[in-house]
C-alpha cells in the first residue's frame, strides 16, 4: 500500500499543540510515558498468550532502549502486543476518550482555541491537565521534530509504519518488523538545558531518568548506546563481550576506527523491583509518586498513599493512592479506567481489578499483591472468591480509616479531597453492603449555621441543643437556593442549623430512609410538618396554628380550589417568618428532583401534589383574610392562591407551569399598585 497521509482528529491536535507549546519544563516525562506504554504493552503480549495459543508466549519480554548519538535519534522498542494499522489510526490519531473536548474547552477557559500556541505562556496550557487524557505518547513532540513508529501486532504478518512531525497530518505506509512489537524513533530537537530538553542520547541522562521515573517497571529495560568509535582504541572493534570492563562499560562492537560503534549495556538499568515488597521506610515518598504516576498514567502527584498489608491465614500487601484530581469520567463508570491492578506473587494479573474495591471507591488507583492466589485466576472465578471478598473488606476499611484520620489531621486537604469525591463516596451510602455510619463519618456538607464552610456531621451533632430530635437537612441542586429557602425560615428564628445537600446523590440516599446518623434520624424540613424547640415551644405553635385555622379555614378552602389541578393541602405553616408562602411535601415523598432523575431513567413514577403552606402572620394572608370576610367570591383570591403559589414554586428553584399566565397575574397587580 502507498503512504496514505491522514489529518490528526481536531481534538487531537489541539492537544498536541498544547503539549508542543507547553511551558511544561518537565519534558523528560516523555520517556516515562513511552516506557510505561511499553510496558502495557508487554503485559497485554504476556496476558494473550495464556489464553490464545497461537501467540507463543514470548519468554524475554524487556523494552529496548537505543540512543544514537550521531544520527541524534531515540528509539524505545518493545517486544509487546502491537498494534494493526486500524489501531495506529484509533490510537495516535484520535482521542477514544469522549468528554475531552468538553474537557479541554473548560480547562483553557475562555481562551480562543486557534491561538493555543500564543496564549501558551500564559496559565492556560496547564500540563497537569493533559495527563488526563492519556496523551501519552504524545508528549513524545515536546522534544522531537519527528516521530515515527513501526508496529506488528501479535499474531498478524504485517506491520505499520507511522509517522508524523506533529503539525497536522500523519503518514501511514506498510512496513517490515521480524517480531510482534513496536518501535517508536524520536528524531530529537536540539538539546536546550533552558526548555527542559537536556541530551536524551546521553547515556547518563537516560539512566538518570528511568531510575527516577521507572525503576520499579517490571520488564528489563536495556540500554544501548551508538556513539563514534574512540580513534585511539583500534584494537576494541571486534568480538569485545569479554572486555574486562565488564557489564557496566558493555561490550564494543567498532568496525572502523572513528566510525560509529555500538555499545550494548548488558544490564537492565531498572531495578526491576516491586515497590510495595520494599520496607515502607525505605521509600522515598516522590518513589511512590512516580510509581502512582506509572501505574495511572496521571501527571499530578497522588493526593494520599494507603499501604496495608494483610496478614493470616492468608496474606496480601496493597498499594493504594487517591488521585488529586477526580478523572473528567469519574461518573462514565463504564468508560472510567478503573481499578486496582492484581498481582499474585509479584506476578502481574490483571488491570482494572473491579472485584478488589467497591464501585463508590472507583477512584481509589494502586496495586494488590496476593500470596495465595492461583496464577491463572480468571475475572469469573474472583467474583466468588473468599479470599478476593477478604482482601476488598480490608481494603475498604483502611482507605475509610486514612480518610477519617485526614479529615482529623488535615482539615483543609480533606476538604479538597471531599469537593473531589464527595459525591461518588455517597454512592456507598446506597450499598447495603456497607456499614453507612463509616461512610456517614465521612460527609461534609455546608450547613446553615455557616453556609461557606463545610461541616461533618460528628460536628453537627456537637452543636445539637439536647432536645432537637432529628438532623435537618434540605436537599436541592443549589447551594444559593437552599440558602435562602422560605422552609428555613422558622429553623434559622430558633437557632436550629439545616444541612445543605446539594448533589444530585444526596436526594437519593437521604430518601431511602429511614437513615439516621448516632441515632438521630435525618429529617428534610421540606416534608411533612415541623415541629421544633422545647416541648413547650411546640405546644404554643400548636395552639396558635389551631386558632389561626379556625379563623381562615373557609379562606383556605376556597384558595385550595382555585389551585386544585396544582396542590393536594392549603394549610397554614409555623415554619415560615418573613415569606408567605412555601411548598412542602408529604413525608416519603420524592422531591422534585429525584422525581426528575427517576423519570429520566425510564422509571414510571406517579403524579404526586405537593401541599402549600402559608404564613398566617404575612399581611398578605391578613389581607385576604379581610377581603374574604367582605366577599367570598372576590376573584382577587384565586389570583391571589395562583400567585403565591408561584412564588414558592420560584423561591425552591422550581419551574412554573404557565409562567406567562403568572406574568400575567404579575403586570396586572403592578398596573393597579402604580
Ligand atoms: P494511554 O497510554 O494513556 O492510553 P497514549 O497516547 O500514550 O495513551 O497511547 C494511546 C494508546 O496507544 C495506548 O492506550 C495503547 O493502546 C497504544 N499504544 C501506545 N504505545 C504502545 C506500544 N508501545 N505498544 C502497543 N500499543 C501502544
Amino acid at each position: 500500500m502507498e503512504t496514505e497521509t491522514h489529518s490528526f482528529q481536531a481534538e487531537t491536535q489541539k492537544l498536541l499543540d498544547l503539549m508542543i507549546h507547553s511551558l511544561y519544563t518537565n519534558k523528560e516525562i516523555f520517556l516515562r510515558e513511552l516506557i510505561s506504554n511499553s510496558s502495557d504493552a508487554l503485559d497485554r503480549r504476556r496476558f494473550e498468550a495464556l489464553s490464545n495459543s497461537d501467540l507463543q508466549s514470548v519468554e524475554d519480554l524487556e523494552i529496548h532502549l537505543e540512543a544514537n548519538r550521531l544520527t541524534r535519534t531515540l528509539t524505545i522498542s518493545d517486544n509487546g502486543i502491537g498494534m494493526t494499522r486500524e489501531d495506529l489510526v484509533a490510537n495516535l490519531g484520535t482521542i477514544a476518550r469522549s468528554g475531552t473536548l468538553e474537557f479541554l474547552n473548560r480547562s483553557q477557559g475562555d481562551t480562543d482555541t486557534n491561538n493555543i500556541a500564543a496564549e501558551s505562556s500564559g496559565a492556560d496550557a496547564n500540563p497537569d491537565l493533559i495527563g488526563q487524557f492519556g496523551v501519552g505518547f504524545y508528549a513524545s513532540f515536546m522534544v522531537s521534530n519527528e516521530v515515527d513508529v513501526v508496529s506488528r501486532r501479535a499474531g498478524e504478518d504485517k506491520a505499520t509504519r507511522w509517522t508524523s512531525k506533529g503539525a497536522g497530518e500523519y503518514d501511514l505506509e506498510d512496513a517490515e518488523r521480524d517480531l510482534a512489537g513496536t518501535t517508536i524513533r524520536l528524531t530529537l530537537k536540539p538539546v536546550d538545558a533552558d526548555a527542559g530538553r537536556p541530551d536524551f542520547c546521553d547515556e547518563y541522562v537516560l539512566r538518570q531518568t528511568i531510575r527516577k521515573y521507572s525503576d520499579f517497571v517490571r520488564y528489563p529495560i536495556k540500554l544501548t548506546i551508538i556513539e563514534e568509535a574512540p580513534a585511539t582504541e583500534t584494537d576494541t572493534s571486534l568480538d569485545a563481550a569479554g572486555d574486562a570492563s565488564g557489564q557496566e562499560a558493555g561490550k564494543q562492537q567498532a568496525a572502523d576506527p572513528g566510525a560509529p560503534a555500538r555499545r550494548e549495556i548488558e544490564e537492565p538499568i531498572n531495578s526491576m523491583k516491586a515497590i510495595w515488597t520494599r520496607p515502607e521506610s525505605e521509600v522515598e515518598e516522590s518513589e511512590f509518586g512516580e510509581f502512582y504516576k506509572h501505574i495511572t498514567h496521571d501527571f499530578q502527584d497522588p493526593m494520599l498513599r494507603v499501604s496495608t498489608s494483610i496478614e493470616g491465614n492468608f496474606e496480601a500487601r496493597a498499594l493504594l493512592f487517591i488521585p488529586s484530581k477526580a478523572p473528567f469520567d469519574l461518573y462514565h463508570r463504564e468508560r472510567l479506567h478503573n481499578g486496582v491492578q492484581l498481582y499474585v506473587r509479584r506476578v502481574f494479573i490483571m488491570d482494572e481489578c473491579r472485584e478488589l474495591l467497591p464501585d463508590w471507591l472507583r477512584f481509589v488507583r494502586g496495586v494488590v499483591d496476593a500470596e495465595d492466589l492461583s496464577l491463572n485466576v480468571s475475572r469469573e472465578m474472583l467474583q466468588q472468591d473468599r479470599q478476593i471478598q477478604t482482601i476488598r473488606k480490608h481494603l475498604v476499611k483502611k482507605v475509610v480509616d486514612r480518610l477519617k484520620a485526614l479529615s482529623k489531621d488535615d482539615a483543609s486537604k480533606y476538604e479538597e479531597f471531599w469537593l473531589e469525591f464527595g459525591p461518588v463516596v455517597k454512592e456507598g451510602l446506597l450499598d447495603f453492603e456497607e456499614k453507612r455510619d463509616r461512610i456517614l463519618d465521612l460527609v461534609l456538607a455546608p450547613s446553615s449555621a455557616d453556609a461557606s464552610k463545610l461541616t461533618t456531621l460528628a460536628d453537627y451533632k456537637e452543636r445539637m441543643s439536647s432536645d432537637q430530635e432529628a438532623i435537618y437537612y434540605i436537599a436541592g441542586p443549589k447551594l444559593d437556593v437552599l440558602r435562602r429557602s422560605p422552609h428555613l425560615e422558622a429553623f434559622v428564628e430558633n437557632g436550629v442549623e439545616v444541612l445543605f445537600l446539594t448533589d444530585p446523590v444526596d436526594e437519593v440516599w437521604v430518601s431511602q430512609g429511614p437513615i439516621s446518623y448516632a441515632d438521630k434520624p435525618f429529617k428534610s424540613i421540606g416534608h411533612g410538618e415541623v415541629e421544633i424547640g422545647s416541648d413547650e415551644d411546640k405546644e404554643k405553635a400548636k395552639v396558635a396554628l389551631e386558632k389561626d385555622e379556625e379563623s381562615l379555614g373557609d379562606l383556605l378552602q376556597a384558595m385550595q380550589s382555585a389551585l386544585d389541578d396544582d396542590v393536594k393541602e392549603v394549610r397554614l405553616s409555623s415554619r415560615l417568618k418573613s415569606s408567605a408562602s412555601c411548598l412542602v411535601l408529604e413525608d416519603g415523598d420524592l422531591s422534585p428532583q429525584l422525581e426528575a432523575m427517576l423519570r429520566q431513567a425510564g422509571q414510571a413514577i406517579p403524579e404526586r401534589k405537593p401541599i402549600l403552606e402559608l404564613n398566617s402572620e404575612h399581611p398578605i394572608l391578613v389581607k385576604l383574610g379581610k377581603r374574604f370576610e367582605g366577599n367570598p367570591t372576590d376573584p382577587k383570591i384565586a389570583d391571589s392562591a395562583k400567585l403565591l403559589l408561584g412564588q414558592a414554586i420560584l423561591a425552591e428553584g422550581g419551574q412554573l407551569d404557565d409562567p406567562s399566565g403568572f406574568a400575567e397575574l404579575v403586570n396586572n397587580l403592578m398596573a393597579e399598585t402604580l
